[in-house]
């Protein structure tokens, strides 16, 4: 049960903000409590629903004066229960703050509240030839806030970098409810720390954010996007490195085992991509200046035996079912059976001999389970999914897999990688920080999040205990 919300709490709301503003009905708080992650059982006391900066300011404030914890949340897609409340806090739902500024077409910026959804953000810019270039499966969901709370990855990393990239300016409100400008839309701003850097990818523990100014890039030309079979891990990595060398700009290198594809299959009822079924295929983006060119280097993937089979889309619909295989998985895993993810990211270097050793690890603890692996696989991303088994509990499955991973980030921290390379940290994966971040390292965070929210009221329990 979530613990009740302090009479004087209440009563200030239901004075100084609309009748709307506050929802306490058991339906909402089940459905605002949680995230993808499907876990933790959630228990909030209540979901705000603020429309202005200022409606969150004197919220904030008002949670700060009555020590009331706060989960902020957005289109709560995060897969480390970043956005889950589980503790009777109460839940900030940024989603009615989603308007959409002009877009600037001499500094290719457009500011945004922090609700505003990311396709949305995609359709807005994509009118002028621009967009933000933040791209996964959740995007239809995933808000712009969260995308900064998380510093999300994505399928074009690749290409573009990580969400941090951009963002030019933040509007956050503090712990103590004060309202910050940090940065504007400027680009070059050499005035000593960047403070808004502090606030991306640090997953609502400092402050919660109700703008951001975006810098916009040109919409990509013509894409290619190509479906590859390849025998084992060492042909993804081969065919990685030529694609480095083609005569192409990669947007998107990904990969999926054999396993992923069967479970999308099975539940978006799609078919085959070829007549011959492989353990590992490639899909790969890319832009390109000369079809014919890229028509050689394909043919010659094939004479070198770098793939075993493998297709190009003719059409822009071919292309999204192409993506669609990729696209499904996560969904798909969790349609079809319970998996505990893992992202981890190891220098691209070290992928083949992590994944032979992780082979052997899951050999010894998980005999004859399926274990799906899909990821970012040309950042180095690694999404390692372990489904529960049919006849297994899920209390028994869980506390397998918690002590699993242990050896799991043994080996990521062997190979110099992190335990978290996209969805952050949350609640999930918070006792394992340790493997990626050094004891004084976490020492520091603790003592920014102190000195930035003393009474600990911003997102309490998620990424370190302070
Ligand atoms: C099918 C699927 C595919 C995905 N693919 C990817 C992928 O490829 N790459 C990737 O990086 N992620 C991926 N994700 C994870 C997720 O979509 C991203 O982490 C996304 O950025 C979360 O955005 P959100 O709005 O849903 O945030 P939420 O889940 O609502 O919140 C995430 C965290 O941010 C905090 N937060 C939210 N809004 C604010 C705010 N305004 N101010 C301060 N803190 C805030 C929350 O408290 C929480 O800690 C995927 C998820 C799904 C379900």
């Amino acid at each position: 049960m979530a613990d009740a919300l302090p009479e004087a709490f209440l009563r200030a709301v239901a004075e100084g903000f609309p009748a709307d503003f506050l929802t306490l009905e058991p339906s909402e708080l089940e459905e605002y409590g949680r995230d993808w992650t499907r876990v933790y059982s959630p228990a909030p006391s209540a979901v705000a629903f603020p429309r202005t900066t200022d409606e969150v300011a004197r919220l904030v404030k008002l949670c700060h004066a009555h020590r009331v914890s706060v989960v902020p949340s957005g289109g709560r897609t995060g897969l480390a229960a970043g956005a889950v409340a589980a503790r009777g806090e109460l839940v900030l739902s940024l989603q009615r703050m989603n308007k959409l500024g002009p877009v600037d077409l001499l500094g290719n910026t457009v500011r945004v509240q922090a609700g505003a959804v990311t396709e949305a953000v995609h359709h807005h810019c994509a009118e002028h030839g621009l967009t933000w270039p933040v791209d996964f499966a959740s995007k239809g969901s995933s808000q712009v806030g969260g995308n900064i709370a998380t510093n999300a990855g994505g399928v074009k990393v690749i290409r573009y970098g990580l969400t941090r990239q951009w963002v030019l300016g933040l509007q956050v409100v503090t712990a103590q409810g004060e309202v910050l400008e940090l940065n504007g839309a400027l680009e070059k701003n050499n005035t000593g720390v960047d403070l808004r850097q502090l606030f991306i990818g640090s997953e609502g523990t400092l402050g919660i954010i109700t703008e951001a100014t975006l810098k916009l890039a040109p919409l990509p030309g013509r894409q290619d996007v190509f479906l590859f079979a390849v025998p084992d891990m060492a042909g993804v990595l081969s065919l990685f490195r030529e694609a480095r060398r083609a005569p192409l700009i990669l947007s998107a290198y990904e990969f999926f085992t054999d396993k992923c594809l069967e479970r999308v299959r099975r539940h978006r009822k799609l078919r085959s991509p070829f007549d011959a079924p492989s353990s590992h295929y490639v899909l790969m983006e890319a832009e390109s200046k000369e079809a014919s060119e890229v028509e050689a280097w394909l043919g010659s993937l094939f004479e070198r035996g770098l793939v075993t089979d493998g297709t190009l889309a003719q059409s822009p619909s071919q292309a999204s079912e192409l993506w669609a295989l990729r696209e499904s998985i996560s969904e798909s895993l969790s349609a079809t059976g319970l998996p505990h993810k893992n992202d981890v990211s190891l220098p691209v270097a070290a992928l083949e001999s992590f994944c032979s050793e992780l082979e052997a690890v899951f050999g010894a603890r998980y005999p004859g389970w399926e274990i799906n692996l899909f990821g970012h696989i040309g950042d180095g991303n690694l999404h390692i999914n372990v489904m529960k088994p049919e006849d297994m509990e899920k209390a028994e499955f869980l506390a397998h897999t918690k002590a699993a991973d242990h050896a799991m980030f043994e080996l990521v921290s062997k190979h110099r990688g992190s335990i978290s390379a996209e969805h952050g940290i949350g609640l999930l994966k918070k006792d394992y920080l340790s493997y990626s971040r050094s004891l004084a390292e976490l020492e520091l965070l603790r003592t920014l999040k102190r000195a930035m929210d003393p009474l600990n009221i911003l997102n309490p329990g998620k990424v370190l205990d302070v």
